[in-house]
């Protein structure tokens, strides 16, 4: 059976797969079009896509922003940007100066904490250049002091614990402009995600982001509900927005979330997303 799945992540970001290793093991289980989404770089959109022409994968270029919200994040997917465009890689320069300066806060927390992380472990962790907090996790895993990815997020680094520090961002307004700019598609990832998620705020958040170039929705998502897959769907149609869909495929980072399993079953993004997918694409 042919799948899609347009929300992975490769070592790029905090992927534990290569760019090209990712596409190999999309083609090996049926996925035949993807989206390569890396937070805040598109450092491994090339060599994703020069792979899937090589075995007959089609990779749509894409990207994943952290943005400002609420005191938390809200995540802006962008589908075909330039990736040479210059605002763009501009921004994602700044969002990469960010995390440079949070990292060595990040560490002397720990330290405070008596764990002695160093700066280094965590880069050779990351691999690419992009190190997030999953790589301090895997970190904090190899030295003992968690038992898994995710009791290091609870006990550490979850907004809360104590080694948890807040980077800067953009507004997602910025976000969404930037990406529309860049000839891209901006799509709200993962509503179900946001920390304020009540009907009135969602609705707000969309009207407020639409003058802005906002298209679409991350309606498919596994850690979505039906009733939040239903509901996100019938707010895009509302709106007049393309519904997307991706499992957030991390490899050992995020083992749950397996590619090509989108639904809250690991059922597959429905065929016709598809086609309005490359529909948007020709009409931007
Ligand atoms: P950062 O951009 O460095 O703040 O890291 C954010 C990333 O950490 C998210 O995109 C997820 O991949 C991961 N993450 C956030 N919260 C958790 C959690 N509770 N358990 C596992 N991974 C998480
Ligand atoms: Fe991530
Ligand atoms: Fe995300
Ligand atoms: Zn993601």
């Amino acid at each position: 059976m042919r799948r899609i799945d347009l929300h992975t992540h490769s070592l790029a970001s905090d992927g534990s797969l290569s760019a090209e290793e990712l596409v190999m093991l999309a083609h090996r289980i049926g996925v035949d079009f993807m989206a390569l989404t890396d937070h805040d770089t598109v450092a491994g959109v090339p060599a994703a896509q020069a792979m899937g022409r090589k075995i007959g994968v089609k990779v749509i270029a894409g990207v994943e922003l952290s943005t400002e919200y609420n005191q938390g994040e809200l995540h802006v997917l962008g589908y075909n940007p330039d990736i040479n465009n210059l605002a763009l890689n501009e921004c994602l320069e700044k969002l990469l100066n960010y995390r440079h300066q949070r990292n060595p806060l990040i560490i002397e927390r720990l330290r405070q904490l008596g764990i002695p992380v160093t700066l280094a472990q965590v880069a050779r962790e990351a691999g690419g250049k992009v190190i997030g907090r999953p790589h301090f996790a895997r970190v904090l895993v190899k030295m003992g002091v968690a038992a898994s990815v995710a009791e290091a997020f609870e006990k550490f680094l979850a907004v809360g614990r104590p080694a948890y520090v807040k980077k800067d961002k953009v507004s997602p307004e910025e976000g969404v402009k930037l990406i529309r700019e860049a000839g891209g598609i901006p799509v709200i990832a993962h509503p179900g995600h946001l920390p304020v998620i009540g009907s009135a705020e969602l609705t707000a958040l969309i009207s407020r982001l639409i003058p802005f170039g906002l298209l679409g929705i991350e309606a498919y998502y596994p850690e979505h509900s039906w009733t939040n897959v239903r509901r996100f769907v019938r707010l895009a149609a509302e709106f007049g927005l393309l519904v997307t869909g991706g499992s957030d495929f991390h490899g050992i980072s995020k083992p749950q979330n397996r590619l090509g399993q989108v639904l809250p079953d690991g059922g597959p993004v429905p065929e016709g997303v598809r086609a309005s997918l490359e529909e948007w694409i020709n009409l931007v």
